[in-house]
């Protein structure tokens, strides 16, 4: 239809009430309300409680069966208030068992028996098979004496597992013959928590972490010629390093220029990095203090650059930015800087909260997944890296310092992540590079599911959309909506709340209405409660005795941006801007007036940060 310069009739007659939002809460949830280990303001109850672990493991790899073997000993604390009778503990790697569940097809050469348990213990009392029950995933551990709240118990687990070896597998690479990357390597201990208890997702590939804070002190033998990165600090470099790379490596930790540690030229030089280890091998040993995880990577044959920033102006702490990876990955060569400035500007404009931990490597591997202080980000060739290492990087707030459960609340994760590597990719590539995911081709159709359906239950498509892209959309408009300060503010008021625990949805939600001084239940529940969709149009124009204005009508069911801009018949423009709060009182409607004594030829709606599920009623013409 021609739309024609219109007298819209009852435009502004819509009530001016705010609709009353209620956003729904499952009872489980509210228990936690119930029992004082959440607060309604949304910051942690006066009864917060989780547990803890701390693992020393002794693992090696063997490069020709490429079986990855360890021991480890695991101090599991008990802070619950509930008296535990077994404990359950993830092998990831039972996903390659011949009958897991997977999210994803694999090439049935990797195809394994799992993981090997040879050997359990139980405060070193070695365990007969029938202790343990395995099923999904999970080995759950029969305790002799269930563990009472404030009790201590120490597991002791010897295991094994065959690493898959085809491209493209999930978290973790054989990336060449002497080049790997570990993921989801060593047994660990779920989650036990006040709203489910023992977390029971099995992993199928799909849905990513959900850990509690936990001390590692791991022990890594690989051949004598490679380089072991990590999770955490490495703790024998002087016992381990050639003397010129030990001065190469001190160097990198004091100054902010990218300092080459292992170059093309001492491979062609066949320098010796490493003082001779035993038998073919050595060891390297890494700490880390209360990380959710720990992920290492180790190659004979990559490159490693390194430099320092200053990740807290206030203390002056500092953090070692590596980047290890193949000489062939062209753009590898810019990673450390573009790894270095990205977490600086993590630290100091988005989240704006300083980088929490002492080291973070990018290494070279084939996928794009985080780990704590680790990335296994494939060469972007001839792309750009900027947008993988922001991403990736930027994980290190959701889900590691904020220990999110991404099982059941992806979008509490992804769709940050997805929100900064926009913003900060574009300011450390100096140019617009980052855009929104497509979030208007799912909008509304029915694999669009609302985020607060919990992860776990949603395929592939529907938790791509749930996780990324929806909330990213979300996220976005919350920005534009806030502005930069007050969005910061509360930013850094739940990450100050919640850092180093685990916060769910509501404590998100209410701790942003809280330090934001504003309910913004009304644009919580369409965007991350309900069905619906985002989809503005310019309806046309207004008339009011000498006041014309353009309208914009809300056809989809979210609080949206409306941006756009105007032209008039003399050629000149100007832009508009508003933000998610002209949809605040429900209404349908809202006017841009126009520059009084001008004929207006043209009103574009829409811009690169707004997703609008469908730009066909996006402009206007007059005819
Ligand atoms: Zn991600």
């Amino acid at each position: 239809m021609k739309i024609k310069f219109l007298f819209l009739l009852p435009l502004l007659v819509l009530t001016e009430l705010v609709v009353a939002q209620q956003l729904f809460m499952p009872l489980n949830i509210r228990k936690a309300y119930d029992n004082n280990t959440r607060a309604m303001d949304g910051k942690p109850g006066a009864k917060y409680w989780q547990n803890k672990a701390s693992y020393k493991i002794d693992m090696q790899v063997d490069l020709a069966t490429r079986e990855v073997s360890g021991t480890e000993k695991i101090d599991y604390t008990n802070n619950s208030p509930d008296t535990l009778k077994f404990i359950r503990v993830k092998l990831a790697h039972d996903l390659w068992k011949k009958n897991a569940v997977r999210a994803f097809e694999i090439n049935t050469a990797d195809l394994t028996d799992g993981v090997d348990i040879q050997q359990v213990s139980i405060n070193n009392r070695i365990t007969e098979a029938e202790q343990y029950n395995r099923g999904n995933t999970f080995l759950n551990i029969k305790l002799y004496t269930p563990l009472a709240p404030g009790e201590s118990v120490n597991l002791g687990i010897n295991w094994s597992y065959i690493a898959a070896q085809s491209k493209g597998t999930p978290r973790e690479c054989v990336c060449d013959s002497t080049t790997w990357f570990l993921a989801y390597s060593y047994p660990q201990v779920a989650v036990y928590d006040d709203l489910h208890g023992w977390a029971d997702t099995p992993y199928s590939g799909l849905q990513e972490m959900y850990n509690d804070f936990s001390d590692y002190e791991v022990r890594i033998t690989v051949p004598a010629n490679a380089m072991v990165w990590a999770t955490g600090v490495w703790q024998n470099p002087d016992e381990m390093l050639e003397s010129e790379f030990l001065r190469r490596y001190n160097t990198a930790q004091k100054i902010e220029d990218v300092v080459s540690i292992f170059t093309q030229e001492d491979y062609k030089n066949k320098r010796q990095f490493f003082k001779k280890g035993n038998n073919g091998t050595h060891s390297f040993v890494y700490k880390a203090e209360a990380v959710p995880d720990f992920a290492l990577a180790f190659s004979d044959h990559f490159l490693w650059d390194a430099t320092t920033i200053t990740v807290d102006a206030k203390t002056g702490r500092k953090t070692l930015v590596s980047a290890a990876y193949n000489p062939d990955s062209k753009d590898y060569y810019e990673v450390c800087r573009v790894a270095a400035d990205g977490l600086k500007l993590m630290s100091t404009w988005l989240p704006g909260y300083p980088y929490p931990y002492p080291r973070m490597t990018v290494f070279n591997g084939d996928d794009g997944m985080e780990f704590p202080m680790m990335c296994n980000d494939v060469s972007t060739f001839p792309r750009s890296p900027v947008g993988l290492t922001v991403h990736e990087s930027s994980h290190t707030y959701f889900p590691f310092m904020m220990g999110i459960n991404e099982q059941m609340y992806a979008w509490m994760d992804e769709g940050w992540a997805a929100f900064f590597d926009v913003l900060v990719t574009d300011s450390v590539a100096g140019q617009p590079q980052g855009s929104l995911r497509d979030y208007p081709t799912f909008a509304g159709t029915d694999i669009d599911m609302p985020p607060m359906t919990p992860s776990r239950n949603l395929a592939y498509q529907s938790y791509r959309v749930a996780s990324y892209n929806r909330p990213q959309a979300a996220y976005m408009n919350l920005y534009q909506m806030l502005g930069y300060k007050r969005f910061h503010k509360c930013m850094v008021e739940y990450m100050d709340r919640w850092k180093g625990k685990h916060p769910q949805p509501f404590d998100f939600f209410n701790t942003w209405n809280d330090a934001s001084g504003e309910n913004l239940d009304w644009f919580w529940k369409p965007w991350f409660f309900d069905w619906g969709y985002p989809d503005l149009a310019v309806q046309g124009l207004s008339q009011k005795g000498k006041k014309a204005s353009i309208v914009i009508e809300n056809m989809g069911t979210m609080p949206m941006s409306a941006y756009g801009e105007i032209e008039y018949a003399d050629g000149s423009k100007e832009t508009f801007k508003r933000t998610a709060e002209v949809w605040k009182k429900g209404n349908k409607t809202i006017s841009i007036p126009l520059a009084s004594g001008k004929m207006v030829k043209k009103v574009t709606l829409g811009d690169p940060h707004v997703s609008d599920a469908n730009p066909g009623n996006n402009i206007w013409e007059k005819k």
